[in-house]
């Protein structure tokens, strides 16, 4: 039986790992599917703490990963397909196959972006192409760029791109923002945001970097397509939060994202919550590391029941 077991390997998950092993309890940590989360397919990170010139988002990952085996935190590559809580024993299903039970769990399986599905998407992410205006923004000054989406997501990426892009294309599906009122007002009335109505971006035109230069955009309601110059897209159309093997088991909001009651603690005993799988609000590294380090010391007061 593991003492403990963190389920992701973003910024959440790898600092709750650092504690956890610095607290002796040579935690178990699971890597799924995106290991390293969101920063591993990110280029600058210029807002964690600390760097002063910024730090590449798969160095920051690489490092927090070498903190936390130095300190004794072990890692396995593996999907988790089920949960149950039988007591104090905590079942977790791997892959489908295995079985592992743990004492406590940390989850800090983080949040997926949500993506157009179009052609060549995934390539083009870090080059031209992001999800977090917040994290990339910065490196499109003085040229055109695109935001899809028309939540407050996207009214809030496009609002912040406005400070380097020279302007700012909001493109939506619809003619009418989903957002709430004060963000789209704000977003609209930025004379730097052009809204692009009922339209989507059915492809992506790169240079000879492979760097995205244009799009091609499809009128929703005419049919017609045009180019669209744009240096940048950052796809605003929401996240997943990854919480599939958690559903009905613990209390989670109407989208997904779990619920913390006190602290880190979730409603289940020993079960803890970190990072984007449980923050719809903030979504930052620092955020997620800070949460991880509150769930990590969380599991530690819970386990010292069972000394
Ligand atoms: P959201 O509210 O679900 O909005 C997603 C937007 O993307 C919608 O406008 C949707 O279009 C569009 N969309 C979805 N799939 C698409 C596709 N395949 N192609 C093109 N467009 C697509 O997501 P969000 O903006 O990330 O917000 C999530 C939650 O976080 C919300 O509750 C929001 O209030 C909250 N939030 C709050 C703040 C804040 O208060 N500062 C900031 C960010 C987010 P339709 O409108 O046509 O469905």
């Amino acid at each position: 039986m593991e003492k403990v077991i963190i389920i992701g390997t973003g910024c959440a998950g790898l600092t709750a790992a650092i504690y956890a092993a610095r607290g002796n309890f040579e935690p178990l940590v699971l890597e799924g599917r995106e290991p390293g989360g969101q920063l591993s397919t990110t280029t600058l990170v210029e807002n964690f703490p600390g760097f002063v010139d910024g730090i590449d988002g798969p160095m920051l990952i690489m490092n927090m990963k070498s903190q936390a085996q130095r300190f004794g935190a072990r890692f396995q590559f593996s999907c988790v397909t089920g949960f149950e809580r039988n007591g104090d024993r905590i079942t977790l299903q791997l892959d489908g196959v295995d079985h592992i039970e743990t004492r406590a769990l940390i989850i800090a399986s983080g949040a997926s972006a949500r993506w157009l599905g179009i052609e060549r998407e995934r390539e083009l992410v870090g080059h031209g192409l992001t999800s977090c205006a917040t994290c990339d923004g910065a490196f499109y000054r003085n040229v055109p760029g695109a935001v899809v989406g028309g939540g407050d997501s996207a009214c809030e990426e496009a609002s912040f791109l406005t400070r380097f892009a020279s302007k700012v294309h909001l493109i939506h599906r619809r003619d009418k923002l989903r957002a709430s009122r004060i963000m789209a007002d704000r977003a609209l009335s930025n004379p730097k945001i052009e809204p692009v109505w009922n339209s989507a971006i059915t492809s992506y035109l790169t240079d000879a970097q492979n760097e995205v230069r244009a799009v091609t955009l499809k009128d929703l309601v005419t049919g017609q397509s045009r180019e669209l110059d744009v240096k940048c897209v950052f796809v605003a159309i929401g996240h997943t939060p990854n919480t599939t093997p958690f559903r009905g088991k613990l209390d989670m909001d109407d989208e997904g994202y779990l619920l913390q009651k006190t602290g880190t603690h979730t409603n289940i005993p020993g079960v803890f919550a970190a990072g984007d799988v449980a923050d719809r609000t903030y979504r930052q590294a620092v955020t997620a590391a800070g949460q991880g380090c509150a769930a990590a010391l969380d599991a530690e007061r819970y386990l010292a029941h069972f000394e």
